[in-house]
C-alpha cells in the first residue's frame, strides 16, 4: 500500500495469478486504471465513470488483497444503518481486533458514495496527487455487494488500516471504492484471517520507492477516506 502511495503503479502480478490465491478481494490495476473487486472468483474492473466490466486474466495489478472467503460469522444488522453505525455493529461481531477480516455486505442500499482512481501516465505522480481530482459518484436505491477487508492498525502500510471496501451492484455493471453508504437491509458476513502472505514486486521502481514516509497516516487518509 505504501508503494502505491509513492506512485508505484506498474503491476507485476496478473489477475490470473491473483485468482490462484483466492475467490474474493479488492485492489487496483496497472497504471491505477480503476478499482478492482473480486467476488465469487470473478474479477471486475470499475472505471472512473463508475462502470464495471469483467477483467481479463492477463491484466496486471500493483496492489491487491485476496482471500478465500468463508463466511464464518454472519448476522443481519438493523435496517437503515449508515457506514459509521454499521462499523459499530461489525465491531461487536468481531471476536478480536487483532485479526484480519474479510467483509462482505450484501443487500439493498439507499445510497452508496464511491470514487474511482483513473488511469495514470508516466512519470507517475504520488497517489495523493493522482486521486486529487477523482469524481465522487452517488448511487441511490441500489442492490449489490460491498466487499473488502478490515485490517489491524499494526498492518498499516502493507494494507489500508481500518475498513477498506469496494462496491459492485447486483448486475455487475457499476461500482467503485466506497466512501460512504447507508444499508437499507442486508446481511453482513465476516471471514477471519490468521495467515498473511505478502508478495512484493521485483521491479526497479519498487526497489527504489520510499516506503516509510513520515506522513503515512495523512496520505492514507487523503487517498482512501477523503474527508
Ligand atoms: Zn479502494
Amino acid at each position: 500500500m505504501t508503494a502505491l502511495l509513492d506512485g508505484i503503479y506498474d503491476g507485476e502480478m496478473t489477475v490470473g495469478e491473483l485468482l490462484g490465491h483466492g475467490n474474493f478481494g479488492i485492489g487496483t490495476f496497472d497504471a491505477l486504471d480503476g478499482e478492482m473487486i473480486v467476488l465469487d472468483g470473478v474479477c471486475y474492473q470499475v472505471r472512473g465513470d463508475g462502470s464495471a466490466q469483467r477483467a481479463t486474466l492477463d491484466q496486471l495489478s500493483p496492489f491487491t488483497v485476496m482471500t478465500n472467503f468463508v463466511p464464518h460469522i454472519r448476522d443481519t444488522p438493523p435496517p437503515g444503518l449508515r457506514r459509521t453505525e454499521l462499523a459499530d455493529f461489525i465491531d461487536e461481531l468481531q471476536p478480536s481486533e487483532n485479526y484480519m477480516y474479510a467483509v462482505r455486505i450484501t443487500g439493498r442500499f439507499s445510497d452508496v458514495t464511491v470514487r474511482t482512481v483513473t488511469k495514470q501516465a508516466k512519470p507517475y505522480r504520488p497517489m495523493v496527487e493522482a486521486t486529487g481530482d477523482d469524481a465522487e459518484l452517488h448511487f441511490r436505491d441500489i442492490e449489490g455487494t460491498l466487499g473488502g477487508f478490515r485490517t489491524p492498525v499494526y498492518e498499516k502500510g502493507i494494507g489500508v488500516p481500518g475498513c477498506h471496501v469496494h462496491f459492485l451492484d447486483t448486475e455487475r455493471s457499476k461500482g467503485g471504492h466506497v466512501l460512504d453508504f447507508t444499508l437499507e437491509s442486508g446481511i453482513v458476513e465476516l471471514c477471519p484471517g490468521t495467515d498473511l502472505s505478502l508478495r512484493l514486486p521485483l521491479t526497479t521502481d519498487f526497489s527504489r520507492a520510499a516506503l516509510a514516509p513520515e506522513d503515512l497516516d495523512r496520505q492514507i487518509h487523503t487517498t482512501e477516506i477523503k474527508n
